[in-house]
């Protein structure tokens, strides 16, 4: 599989074995904007907390003497221990293919990993339906075609059974076809190459773009993502499409949660800076929106999670794309820097200056409505947050801070090298780097936080507070503050242990007794 591998490798750096992760509580402040606990530092260098990392390949070999799995997914291939893998890379591919909504997706391995994943996507589809009022027919019925590999195809090679799937497909003449590969079209080694040279003259003007990810032999979720987005990228993005002045591209959007949501509600505030979206990378795209990518001149990343950040430096050095610094706007504060970067950018001076200061000064106006109402509800409520996926919770943060609640302890887990978590305030709240979860009991019992939330919450932890979890997707604007508060609100009514929990312990004394 072409792609992932060499620059991936890049990341595997910074990695624990070195005693300096655990346990650096209150570290000196950094910059505003610093980054957090995870640093990727270069190797040999030295990270903000002054110490000197391990070089990659020190760390690298230690693991393979002491046979400790790698502890990131993106990896595996280059080690000869293989960690887990979260989903599998068909999944990832599939998810950004089936997004190009005048494309056809050629699934190339036996009918259950397609069923499977049409499933996913339907699911999801019906989600934002039911609860969001979204309908997403790209994901209610995808165009999504199963070469449906049987047991002969795997004795024999399944290279004629794509042939003659993608020259159905072709018949119909779509602008693009994807061919995405599972596991068992992996294990039998079909050659994508030759079938498609078979099927193309059909259709002469598709392209045709394979995506070798082999199921998950190549790799996760993410790794499938990152393949296929950079296989559309390569295949269709036109170099030579000039920027135009007023012209954004969105990148890496969730597809699930309240994507669509967020997607209306910023066009709404880009529109009142004279400033429309070019491409959608890739959420909803069309083949030539995709083509007409480099028309948008700046580029606004959804989160910086791991897979977003290799696709942004992708696209950096492919296409030359400009990303700005700030990623979509979660909660007031971000939002207000957000439009000021991206008004900034555009610079067209004194109008979309007014206008920018125009849309912050309603936006203020709604966020300090909602907070004031919640104020009284939620002043001098303690809170701890335990961070290990997440890469901003600053307006989290935020939240706490305006309704005027004690945040008690900012504890970041490192759990693998996707997570880059960075933080404004590590000045303002107990910071707690590296931290361990088997701190997270003793901590509850000291701290007496009223709410802990964190990435997620572990089984069987004691009722000495109430626990929830980060928002998987929130919404953009102040409403992402607002919903998090009156969240916060509703949970911290509620007692410490609620009722039907005690039922469990009854059946079980009630059983043990019998
Ligand atoms: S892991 Fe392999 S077999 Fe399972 S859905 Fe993914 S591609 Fe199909």
């Amino acid at each position: 599989m072409p792609g992932p591998s060499a620059r991936d490798g890049d990341q595997q750096q910074g990695l624990p074995g070195s005693s300096a992760r655990d346990g650096n509580r209150q570290q000196s402040m950094p910059e505003p904007g610093a980054r957090y606990g995870n640093e990727q530092g270069t190797p040999g260098t030295v990270t903000r907390n002054g110490e000197k990392q391990p070089s990659r390949r020190d760390t690298d070999d230690s693991r393979i003497r002491a046979k400790l799995p790698i502890l990131t997914p993106y990896f595996y291939r280059k080690f000869p221990i293989r960690p887990p893998v979260q989903g599998c890379a068909y999944t990832g591919a599939l998810m950004v293919a089936t997004q190009v909504t005048d494309a056809v997706t050629i699934s190339h391995g036996p009918r259950s990993c397609a069923h499977m994943n049409r499933h996913y996507l339907y699911s999801g589809a019906h989600r934002a339906l039911t609860r969001y009022r979204v309908a997403l027919p790209e994901k209610l019925d995808p165009a999504l075609v199963s070469t449906d590999l049987d047991e002969n195809a795997m004795v024999h090679g399944g290279g004629e059974r794509l042939t003659e799937t993608l020259r159905q497909v072709l018949t119909g003449r779509p602008p693009a076809a994807f061919v995405v590969t599972t596991c068992p079209a992996g294990l039998i080694g079909d050659e994508l190459a030759g079938a498609i040279a078979r099927a193309q003259p059909v259709s002469p003007e598709t392209r045709v773009i394979p995506m070798e990810v082999d199921g998950n032999l190549t790799g996760g979720y993410s790794e499938g993502w990152l393949e296929a987005c950079r296989r559309i990228a390569t295949d269709l993005i036109d170099p030579a499409r000039r920027p135009e002045d007023d012209a954004v591209n969105l990148i890496g959007e969730s597809n699930y949660g309240h994507t669509e949501h967020n997607y209306r509600r910023m066009e709404e505030l880009l529109g009142a800076l004279d400033v429309r979206v070019n491409t959608r990378f890739i959420q909803r795209a069309t083949v030539s929106s995709l083509q007409g990518f480099c028309r948008g001149g700046f580029n606004l990343l959804a989160h910086g999670g791991f897979a977003n950040r290799r696709l942004a430096d992708f696209l950096t050095e492919r296409f030359g794309a400009v990303f700005a610094e700030e990623t979509l706007p979660i909660g007031f504060d971000k939002t207000r820097r957000w439009l000021r970067e991206i008004a900034g950018y555009f610079g067209r001076a004194k109008t979309i200056e007014s206008a920018t200061e125009r849309v912050i000064a309603g936006l203020e106006r709604e966020y300090r409505a909602g907070v004031d109402g919640m104020r009284d509800s939620l002043r001098g409520k303690r809170l701890m947050l335990l961070v290990s996926y997440e890469t901003d919770v600053d307006w989290i943060l935020e939240t706490a801070f305006d309704c005027g609640m004690e945040v008690v302890r900012l504890a970041v887990m490192r759990l693998d090298g996707e997570s880059d978590p960075r933080t404004r305030y590590a000045d303002r709240v107990d910071t707690c780097f590296g931290y361990r979860p088997e701190q997270q009991i003793a901590d509850i019992r000291q701290l007496k936080p009223d709410l802990l939330v964190s990435s997620f919450t572990r089984q069987g932890l004691p009722p000495l507070t109430r626990y929830d979890t980060f928002p998987t997707v929130p919404v953009v604007g102040p409403q992402a503050n607002l919903e998090l508060a009156r969240r916060w609100r509703r949970l911290l009514r509620a007692p410490l242990e609620e009722g039907w929990k005690r039922d469990g312990r009854m059946m079980a004394g009630a059983v043990s007794q019998g």
